[in-house]
């Protein structure tokens, strides 16, 4: 290519003096992609990656897809932009396919531009409809960087201010690794949330708009709660009238194999109110938005709009992109390509005292590191595992709550092949032994 060795440490000076301190990069010394294609991305000096984590799950079919880049430049080729002040023909057609793949009745669609965006509005309907702004979420959530998502993120080392304009009560739900709570098996562990959230419910009188949750946590780590778990508390929450805003902004679009969307794991629970979604659909294109039924969508009482939202040139991306993702049967993939690689991956850390768990469903991979032969999660192994992963050409992300990343994320595009998923594991188990050396975790195997 044409940039020339060295290129990443100039850019990253120049980053460093004109970008904020509280973006975060990754790696010690932070890599520039400049291109990618299918499951691969290079950097500026010519090497090339297995790309593990999709920019953040954002790659969801392919790098560079064909049918992707066509639709995108025709629609270019034509017009960029308008706004929703005009009717928008890949809008509307995008917002139908949406609305009928939703499972929601009477679906309503809003399209934004982020994830943070969709949530807040979530957050804008369900406070509107209720005329209340207490908020419940899961412990270990993230849901954004806006003011309002920030309130509902429990993710601490993610959320810089605690100046909130919602109340927010935070349920346990999302994790049990640690605590009182480890011990439990599914149904004691769905048991005693659910009392946790009567017993929150019983202290504010029934005064909450919405439990928002994402059923697989994302940034938390990737680390769900037991099926079920939400359908119970979606009993409790209808005795209440108290809306379930599911953020599928990781889990949508088939991502965890078995299902669509990741609240179908809790299938007693029926569709959830309103989801949210973002990352994927786009394939790279900003596309974010809201699904919820026309009461709740139809209830806020002003005009509104959204100058970029459904703006046509990445609608025409989501168009092309879901079409491949149907017509490619990707969630099937997901499911069956996502297996073999938890189990190559289960089987690479069998024995190794720097891994606490492997965990996932589908496309969505978690293992979580921690300091050998121990329960302390471990930061520091996690960037190593990184840094290692890198050097054999691998990408991969991390996450996890208790305010470290000590959770390796993996999550490929979903086009992902049985090839290189084995590959993928390979580069990983390689890279797990020798950081489970460097810090004497000493494999019992
Ligand atoms: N919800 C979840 C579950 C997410 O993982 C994220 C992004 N990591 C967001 C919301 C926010 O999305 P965005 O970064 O597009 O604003």
């Amino acid at each position: 290519t044409q940039h020339t060795a060295g290129s990443a440490a100039a850019l990253l000076q120049r980053h460093r003096a004109v970008m904020p301190d509280w973006l975060a990069l990754y790696y010690g010394e932070p890599m520039e992609i400049t291109h990618g294609e299918g499951r691969h991305v290079w950097d500026g000096e010519g090497n090339r990656y297995l790309d593990f984590f999709g920019g953040i799950l954002t790659t969801m079919t392919a790098h560079a897809l064909p049918e992707v880049t066509k639709a995108v430049s025709e629609q270019a080729g034509r017009i960029l932009h308008t706004s929703s002040l005009y009717l928008d023909r890949p809008m509307v057609e995008l917002a139908e396919r949406i609305a009928a793949l939703s499972g929601i009745p009477d679906a309503r669609v809003f399209f934004t531009t982020s994830g943070t965006e969709a949530n807040d509005t979530a957050l804008l309907l369900a406070t509107t409809y209720r005329r209340s702004n207490q908020i419940l979420a899961l412990r270990n959530s993230y849901h954004g960087r806006s003011f309002s998502a920030i309130g509902i993120t429990g993710n601490r080392s993610w959320s810089p201010t605690s100046l909130s304009p919602l109340q927010t009560l935070y349920v346990h739900g999302g994790v049990r690794t640690r605590g009182p709570y480890a011990a439990l098996g599914d149904a004691e562990f769905i048991e005693a949330c659910t009392a946790d959230l009567e017993d929150m419910l019983g202290q504010t009188g029934g005064d909450v708009a919405a439990l928002i949750a994402e059923p697989v946590q994302g940034v938390g780590g990737f680390t769900s709660p037991p099926d079920g778990l939400l359908a119970a508390f979606r009993e409790v929450l209808r005795e209440h009238g108290i809306l379930w805003i599911s953020d599928e902004v990781q889990t949508g679009w088939g991502r965890t194999g078995e299902h669509f969307w990741g609240w179908q794991a809790h299938d007693r629970a029926g569709p959830p109110d309103m989801l949210t979604f973002a990352k994927g659909i786009g394939n790279g294109m900003s596309i974010g938005g809201v699904v919820a039924g026309a009461e709740v969508m139809n209830c806020l009482p002003a005009n509104s709009i959204s100058t970029f939202g459904g703006s046509p040139v990445t609608m025409a991306a989501g168009n092309a992109n879901l079409n491949y993702l149907l017509e490619h049967d990707l969630q099937g993939n997901a499911r069956r390509v996502g297996g073999l690689l938890l189990e190559r991956l289960r089987a690479a850390s069998a024995g190794l005292g720097v891994v606490r768990e492997v965990r996932g469903r589908g496309l969505m991979a978690g293992v979580e590191m921690v300091e050998p032969h121990t329960d302390t999660p471990s930061p520091r192994a996690a960037s190593l595992v990184l840094e290692a992963a890198r050097e054999g050409g691998l990408l991969v992300g991390k996450g996890g709550g208790h305010a470290t990343s000590s959770v390796l994320r993996i999550a490929p595009p979903l086009s992902l092949t049985v090839a290189e998923a084995e590959e993928g594991a390979e580069i990983l188990e390689h890279a797990l032994r020798t950081v489970d050396t460097e810090l004497g975790g000493e494999s019992t195997q």
